[in-house]
């Protein structure tokens, strides 16, 4: 028979922390803190595959998971000493998800369990507290009421409001046990009306609601939304958690909090959280009160303190990772509720793996596994430009707040999440102002800049979002006054109402009026040692692709050694130097283009010769000693001309010739098909003039370089090529010119001239082209557009659906993006094998989009490739990527090898 519930309690679990993906992160954390001997309350998982299955069969439960609940619970019965629904000993439980990845408040939970009006007076007599076990009943109707039967919360709330206006009570801890009851016996009434039927008293009942109504929150659209945008996929369900109730509500020595094993934003090795004192559950991470920092608890509460410090050290050096974890305290006594690893700002990534490193808690190699891209994108977070003057930025400063998440974010001013979704439509940056955020709001959390909260702590819904997003985020702002009518909030004095321009500091946690410039910050010490060991460990080497001197200098602060793509027609368009000159050569490669003759077209290239001899000696020095990879010009002629009748005739003017010519020879250059038209290397066969004048240029530009003791390694790479013959008719033009140039200099220049391989001709016929090519570099980009026959430009009008898990979800990512490593990579395989038969030193690269992600530049080093290309800000991720490519294959070499023995 299939097992689909497991059992934790008293020092035994029927499984552990691996068991993520069958049990959910907090079943197996619960498993694992059990056997460890943590103080967990008991309780039993139902498994991730009964929610699959509940969604595959009509949501129906397998037939056997009836009396596997039962027994579990008259093993929790055993356990705990107390039974479900028992006047004498009541057993509560609470019911919560869980799914393999963490999916913070996305989905339901329902506590105090198990109450009806005959356990309440057992619970009533044990707590010798009759307020609280009403309280906690009108709770547990109120969740069971919206939750399971999702009626409307503002009811509820109303006759709360009303029963406290008649008790002549404000708060709720004011509230008599005759008012809780009083409420329980409305919000049944309520119950009945809306649907018919009666609060169901039968424990067992209302714990098959509750199991129903976890089950559905999977699907949920807040669960959905949460998962497309953290990108979640290919997990199965949510388990179900049903644990034996343990209260922080029943006085000052009861509380319950959130902690952390080391500060989540900065890395600090220090213990960090939130603890709030008198309270139930969810409340500290609902945010509506502000709770209080731990080492206050530490005051309050040494012993339960200690006792916490001791599982800090203890689940850190277990699962060898920051943990993030939920406890209780009843009555002096400490229940840890939940253990997961923790959250963290990209840098406190950096921080805490070089510690744990060094603390030998990790491998170096382990340390390099536990970073991700999205870490290293993230890690570039802006900061307000330290040049704004203190005081003008003093003056502005409207809130304070905690510092959830670093960072600083400039929008303007929304107040629903709805609101921030359709102004992010529509291109507006926005600045999220909630009194608290919660699971609904996640859309537009997502698309904001920024978010702002009035109430919360470090860990509320708000913060605990934000922070896995990198998100900069102020919770806690307590003097921000919002009123969601007027859509306006007042703080100091001062009003700002929506679509005014905000910016948060969330590193300080200060909220300034204006829109204030924004830097991205110099990089933290942590990053520099873990990225060396990055650079020590890899074998691939990481290039940059850049057309600029300026990008080519950045690209070398990212650790970028040397350039794989430097695309030459990129300079035709714009002075990237002086911008404001840059119509001087665009009007010289649109005369060359527009030149009836040989002669004319010469005197046109000889205009440009200087831009770009020029441009080339920037991007030499930006490189000095790495080899520079330029590619001669690649795009469609008819993307330098002028189509609109206007622009003609303005050109017609400028260069002195009719609007006739001009609109003709457009009409000429026109194609029904650019990308496979005039392009690449085919320009250079019938154009050998543009040929001759770039390979001028870098030469010319190379020479003045070495003069000046700059170390030149020029690579000058022929694009589009699909035939032997082809190349070697541009490459023996490139060396004539080449070589008749070095030779007059008198030096000695070495230069390499290779190919790209972006047809799939080229691929196949690889063998052929390496006895011309010196080098080869993968132009990926068109080598999936011409190998998948989907238009580079065109595509993206359908991807989307082909990428969508819940539309036809034919590919697991855009093949533009994320390397078809199936298809185009079996090609690539080809090429690689074939070019090496001939040339076995040949060197490889690859300098399309992939090569700046992760999973791309994985394969790359799989396939035997010398180096990948990059964009400046990817220049690190590919280099991470790289190691990490390292790694991986080693561990998988070290498990072939264990599964052989
Ligand atoms: C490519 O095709 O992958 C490439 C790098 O060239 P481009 O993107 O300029 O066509
Ligand atoms: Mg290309």
């Amino acid at each position: 028979m299939k097992k689909w519930v497991y059992f934790f309690g008293a020092g035994k679990a029927e499984g552990d922390g691996a068991w993520r993906e069958l049990l959910g992160g907090k079943g197996a954390g619960l498993a694992e803190m059990t056997k460890i001997g943590l103080p967990v309350p008991a309780g039993f998982t139902i498994s991730t595959e009964a929610c699959d299955y509940f969604y595959k069969n009509g949501k129906k439960h397998p037939p056997e998971l009836k009396k596997q609940v039962a027994d579990n619970v008259a093993k929790l019965e055993k356990v705990t000493g107390k039974k479900l629904g028992d006047v004498q000993k009541p057993l509560l439980v609470s019911v919560r998800s869980g799914s393999a990845r963490s999916m913070p408040g996305m989905m339901e939970t329902i506590l105090n369990l198990g109450l009806n009006d005959r356990s309440v007076e057992g619970l009533a007599a044990a707590t010798k507290n009759e307020r609280f076990a009403y309280d906690a009943y009108r709770r547990f109707v109120q969740m069971y009421s919206t939750v399971v039967m999702e009626m409307s919360k503002e009811d509820l709330e109303h006759r709360l409001r009303a029963m406290k206006q008649r008790y002549g009570v404000k708060e709720d801890t004011a509230v008599s046990a005759a008012g809780w009851k009083e409420l329980v016996g409305e919000y049944k009434k309520l119950f009945k009306e809306k649907t018919g039927e009666n609060f169901p008293d039968d424990p067992m009942e209302q714990l098959w609601g509750a199991v129903g109504a976890v089950f559905g929150s999977w699907m949920a659209e807040k669960a959905v939304t949460y998962r497309r945008v953290e990108k979640i996929t290919g997990l199965v369900g949510t388990g179900v958690n049903v644990q034996q109730m343990v209260f922080g509500n029943t006085g000052d020595n009861s509380g319950t909090g959130v902690c952390f094993t080391r500060d989540p934003s900065s890395g600090e090795k220090v213990f960090y959280g939130d603890y709030l004192s008198n309270a139930q559950g969810e409340d500290v991470v609902a945010g509506i009160r502000t709770p209080m920092p731990l080492r206050q608890m530490a005051k309050i509460m040494p012993k339960v303190y200690g006792q916490l410090e001791k599982v800090r050290v203890k689940l850190e050096k277990h699962y060898r990772d920051m943990q993030d974890m939920e406890f209780t305290v009843e009555e002096g006594t400490l229940y840890m509720l939940q253990t997961r690893t923790g959250k963290r700002t990209p840098s406190a990534a950096f921080h805490i793996a070089v510690d744990m490193a060094n603390e030998k808690l990790i491998t170096r190699e382990e340390a390099l596994l536990r970073i991700k891209s999205e870490d290293i994108e993230r890690l570039f977070y802006p900061v307000i430009d330290s040049k704004v003057d203190k005081k003008s930025l003093a003056n502005r400063i409207i809130a304070t707040g905690i510092n959830a998440v670093p960072g600083a974010a400039v929008g303007k001013v929304v107040f629903s999440a709805q609101e921030a979704e359709e102004w992010a439509a529509k291109g507006e940056k926005v600045i999220l102002v909630r009194r608290e955020t919660s699971p609904e709001d996640v859309g537009g959390m997502a698309v904001a800049q920024g978010i702002l909260t009035a109430t919360g702590g470090k860990t509320s819904h708000a913060a605990v979002v934000a922070r896995g997003w990198g998100k900069c985020c102020i919770v806690g702002a307590e003097g921000v006054d919002i009123d969601y009518k007027t859509r306006q909030f007042t703080s100091k004095g001062k009003v700002v109402k929506e679509g005014d321009w905000l910016t948060l500091d969330g590193s300080e946690g200060i909220v300034y009026s204006d829109a204030m410039p924004l830097v991205i910050p110099a990089l933290t010490k942590a990053y520099t040692t873990f990225m060396d060991w990055a650079d020590e460990t890899r074998l691939l080497g990481v290039r940059t692709n850049a057309d600029t001197p300026q990008d080519a200098r950045k690209a070398r602060e990212f650790g970028a050694e040397g350039i794989g793509l430097c695309r030459t027609e990129h300079m035709f368009f714009t002075d990237f130097e002086h911008p404001e000159r840059s119509h001087d050569r665009q009007l010289a490669i649109q005369e060359m283009i527009l030149a009836n003759d040989k002669e004319s077209r010469v005197a046109a290239l000889n205009k440009l010769l200087p831009f770009q001899r020029r441009d080339f000696v920037g991007i030499f020095q930006a490189m000095d000693g790495f080899p520079v990879t330029i590619r001669l010009i690649d795009p469609p002629l008819h993307e330098f001309v002028p189509h609109e009748k206007a622009k003609q005739v303005e050109l017609a003017k400028e260069l002195g010739i009719s609007v006739e010519t001009v609109a003709r020879r457009v009409e000429q250059l026109h194609e029904a098909n650019p990308m496979l038209g005039h392009r690449g290397c085919r320009l250079a066969i019938t154009y050998p003039e543009i040929l001759e004048m770039q390979v001028r240029a870098i030469i010319e530009a190379a020479i003045e370089c070495q003069r000046g003791r700059v170390k030149v390694l020029p690579e000058i790479m022929i694009p589009l090529v699909l035939d032997r013959k082809e190349l070697s008719i541009v490459a023996q033009a490139t060396r004539r010119v080449a070589d008749e140039l070095i030779s007059k200099a008198g030096l000695k220049l070495p230069y390499l001239v290779g190919t790209m391989i972006e047809l799939p001709r080229a691929a196949l016929l690889a063998n052929e082209i390496a006895e011309v090519a010196e080098f080869f570099s993968f132009g990926t980009n068109d080598l999936t557009q011409t190998t998948m026959g989907l238009s580079r430009d065109d595509a993206g009008r359908f991807l989307p659906d082909y990428v969508d898990e819940k539309k036809a979800g034919v590919f697991a990512a855009d093949p533009f993006q994320s390397l078809d490593t199936k298809g185009v990579g079996m090609l690539m395989r080809w090429g690689i094998e074939k070019g090496r038969e001939t040339r076995p030193k040949l060197k490889i690269g690859i300098c399309g989009e992939h090569g700046g992600d992760a999973d791309s530049v994985k394969f790359c080093h799989q396939a035997g490739m010398d180096y990948v290309s990059a964009s400046p800000y990817r220049v690190p991720i590919s280099r991470l990527a790289a190691a990490q490519a390292v790694v991986e294959e080693k561990q998988s070499a070290k498990a072939k090898g264990k599964s052989k023995r």
